[in-house]
């Protein structure tokens, strides 16, 4: 079956296809199948696909501008949500569970250098890499969640196995470490995680953080700047408390107007923004999936925020909040973790799905552009429900995002207008 789009839908599509097709000579096919893409996952109403089983993906939300993607960076990113898509498919195309199927597309994101995931990992404030990840089953309701694991390729099997071979639900540094050593799960070395662009990321937040905070008598300390990976810093301030900025509240269903959060006092982790480009955005990833057995599963991979300090942890490993599953609902999250954390917001969307009798689109848009924004928490979800119902509300201005259903068709869109 294909995926079913409303005659909205199917208006902006078609004329977002003639208005490329007007000038066209110079325009490839990539760009009129972008362009057909993200006028199919429009935000201004949730989407309309309800496949027997599918997959959603992605790849972190926040302020996205065409202006601030490059046309190469835009293609390669749109080909990795690609072969994401298709490693879930085809695990769900099988027969395979959905738990399969979401670890597998999340594999592909992690071992891309584009996400803040595994290998393109962002730094935190003492120049290392602290991935998190969790993964939760629906069916069964068995979770698996490590944080703050610095050598581990694929955090996403790690909490794999956490759920699948220990008692637990969460472990976090060395012991997750030494949990996967004693599970045969070799661990890589931290320069693995080192990329150029996420580094002077860092080096970036540090130079603002430092310039934001530093009062005149204490310009001479020593600098951060030049730091090996890997590398201690000198010791730092402790950040300020985080406060949510009011924002303007949303109708459920419509996208919201933009959250402004603001550069939090004491810290650079300004919600959404991305040091590396001036982009905002967060760039974790994550996957939900409804396999051909009726059953959920949700899964999120991150690096967590650039310059994150003291052991910090986000939403996407704590089970309800960034990342969640039971037998009607599934939920990974991105975003500004600390308001994921606090208004759980991945349990909430699936408690008003159960509680509320809400459909599940309603009940995740009401979370992310009402909730959230009235609490100033910047960021989106994907999510699925049993019946095949799709949501991708997100409330900053791009989320890298993705769906196929059974047909096979992998739909990848960025930003919030087609
Ligand atoms: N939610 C993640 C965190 O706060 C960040 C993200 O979504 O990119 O760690």
């Amino acid at each position: 079956m294909s995926p079913t789009f409303s005659p909205r839908m199917h208006r902006s599509l078609l004329a977002g296809t003639a208005l490329l097709l007007a000038p066209m000579g110079c325009a490839t096919s990539s760009q009129v199948g972008a362009a057909r893409d993200e006028a199919a996952l429009r935000t201004d109403e949730p989407p309309r696909v309800k496949p027997k089983w599918g997959l959603v993906i992605h790849g972190g939300a926040g302020v996205i501008s065409r202006e601030n993607l490059s046309p190469e960076r835009e293609a390669a990113m749109r080909a990795v949500l690609t072969q994401a898509l298709q490693a879930g498919h085809a695990v769900l195309a099988k027969g395979g569970r959905s738990l399969d199927a979401v670890t597998a597309a999340i594999r592909v994101l992690e071992d891309s250098p584009y996400f803040n995931a595994g290998k393109g990992a962002v730094f935190n404030h003492d120049g290392v890499n602290e991935l998190d990840a969790a993964v939760m089953d629906g069916k069964t309701r068995m979770a698996g969640a490590v944080a703050g694991v610095r050598h581990i390729q694929n955090p996403i099997d790690l909490a794999r196995l956490v759920m699948e071979k220990s008692p637990h639900v969460m472990m976090v540094g060395d012991g997750a470490e030494a949990f996967a050593q004693s599970q045969g799960m070799p661990l890589v070395d931290a320069k693995y995680f080192y990329t150029e662009e996420r580094w002077q990321g860092l080096q970036r937040a540090l130079e603002q953080e430092k310039a934001k905070e530093a009062p005149p008598a204490e310009q001479g300390q020593p600098s951060t700047q030049g730091l090996s990976p890997g590398q201690p810093t000198p010791p730092a301030q402790p950040p300020a408390p985080q406060q949510g900025q009011p924002a303007t509240p949303a109708q459920p269903g419509q996208p919201s107007s933009q959250p402004q959060p603001q550069p939090q006092p004491g810290s650079s982790l300004t919600p959404g923004v991305d040091p590396i480009t001036g982009d905002h955005k967060f760039g974790t990833v994550g996957a939900v999936a409804l396999d051909q057995h009726g059953d959920l599963a949700a899964g999120t991979s991150t690096g967590g925020m650039t310059n994150k300090r003291f052991g910090r942890v986000g939403d996407s490993p704590i089970i309800g909040a960034g990342t969640y599953a039971d037998e009607r609902c599934a939920v990974s999250a991105t975003g500004h973790g600390e308001f994921f954390i606090r208004y759980t917001v991945a349990r909430d969307i699936c408690a008003r799905v159960e509680y509320q009798d809400l459909p599940l689109p309603e009940a995740a848009s009401y979370v992310i552009n009402d909730v959230l924004v009235k609490a100033g928490g910047e960021g989106g979800v994907i999510a699925m429900d049993r019946q095949g119902h799709v949501a991708m509300p997100f409330n900053s201005s791009g989320m890298y995002r993705g769906y196929i259903g059974e047909d096979g068709t992998p739909t990848v869109a960025i930003f919030q207008q087609p």
